[in-house]
């Protein structure tokens, strides 16, 4: 039986792509590449349990695989550049595909499939781009896009007759219709909006991004995972303070803060939970008790006792709540 290593996100194209092979009695094994900027689908998210109840039900089985460091670098320095924010879509292909080329060697499949569409992004899904992915990946005729493949140069696997081209289809362009037709033959009824998982996408998140990779080139995972949560202020001396918005970000900051970092609150009021790092000077801490002070329900007060944990200590900081001029200065945000 003809075997394949297909790419899947969990949206729509990527699982349509699949049962567009399975239908042809084609042995699917699909991966799922996870990054600090995404849908974490290992999680027990909405995404997480359509894609599994999906495999179960057309019968593939899906791998998860973590990119880690490698798509770090790729963010940090795409050879192909940045979209319209921070996402490297095109060394963001060829890197997954990198990685599924390996699988397929290793299981001994015969190519690999994506749900890529031609011209639905303007980055990646290009004409001219899906060749050079293919060859930057090493993977040149084994890369088979099955939505899209009527409108594509025949791939190894159509050659050879291991897949039949005449079913596969020729949707181009940004339109969803054809594909939500296509859905509802197989009986495919849950799946996510289009693109709802990369953070690089969104221009807040990657202008807090490049903003975090101006002071620290080399950010570590607790500081990558923070930027998804919380108001983020660049202090005077240098340090970042996140300061929650809501009590279910209260407790992502206070899960996230390592050994050492210092959490501030108001005790006996609405406050958020604030963290600062470690190192933090003296008058980083005062500010960021200002910034606590000012989000907490004690703000109209002259001067507010914000409480500072740090190391199982706790000590207290008599701060004037911050003012807007303070907020504007510091705050991380896209002036435009
Ligand atoms: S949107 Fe994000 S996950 Fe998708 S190709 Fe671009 S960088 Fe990769």
């Amino acid at each position: 039986m003809a075997k394949a290593i297909a790419l899947l996100s969990g949206g729509l194209d990527s699982t349509l792509a699949i049962l567009l092979l399975r239908k042809q009695g084609i042995d699917v094994t699909a991966v799922t590449f996870l990054t600090h900027f995404g849908c974490d689908i290992s999680d027990s998210s909405s995404c997480s349990k359509d894609v599994s109840d999906t495999a179960v039900k057309f019968g593939f089985e899906v791998k998860l695989c973590h990119l880690a460091d490698k798509f770090i670098s790729i963010v940090k320095n795409p050879k192909y550049g940045h979209g319209k924010n921070m996402n490297p879509c095109i060394d963001c292909r060829i890197l997954m595909l990198k990685e599924a080329k390996e699988l397929m060697q290793m299981t001994g499949a015969d190519f690999i499939a994506t749900g890529e569409v031609l011209g639905q992004r303007p980055m990646s899904q290009r004409r001219e781009t899906f060749p050079l992915i293919d060859r930057e990946a090493g993977l040149e005729g084994y890369v088979l896009r099955p939505l899209s493949a009527k409108l594509l140069k025949p791939t190894i696997p159509e050659i050879k007759g291991i897949v039949k081209r005449e079913e596969l289809c020729g949707f181009s362009g940004r339109s969803r219709k054809p594909q939500m037709a296509l859905a509802k033959k197989f009986g495919l009824t849950d799946y996510p909006s289009p693109a709802g998982g990369c953070l690089l996408t969104d221009p807040i998140y990657s202008y807090k991004l490049k903003e975090l990779l101006m002071h620290n080139p080399d950010p570590s995972i607790k500081d990558l995972n923070l930027l998804r949560v919380g108001r983020h202020f660049r202090l005077p001396g240098g340090h970042k303070a996140v300061v929650g918005r809501n009590r279910e970000e209260n407790m992502s900051i206070e899960a996230l803060a390592e050994k050492g970092d210092y959490l501030m609150k108001v005790e006996g009021v609405g406050s958020p939970l604030t963290l600062i790092s470690k190192d933090a000077t003296e008058e980083d801490l005062l500010s960021a008790a200002s910034l606590c002070a000012r989000y907490s329900d004690a703000k109209h007060l002259p001067e507010v006792k914000v409480t500072v944990y740090a190391e199982g200590k706790q000590f207290t900081l008599n701060v004037k709540p911050a003012d807007d001029s303070m907020l504007e200065s510091l705050r991380i945000q896209r002036k435009d």
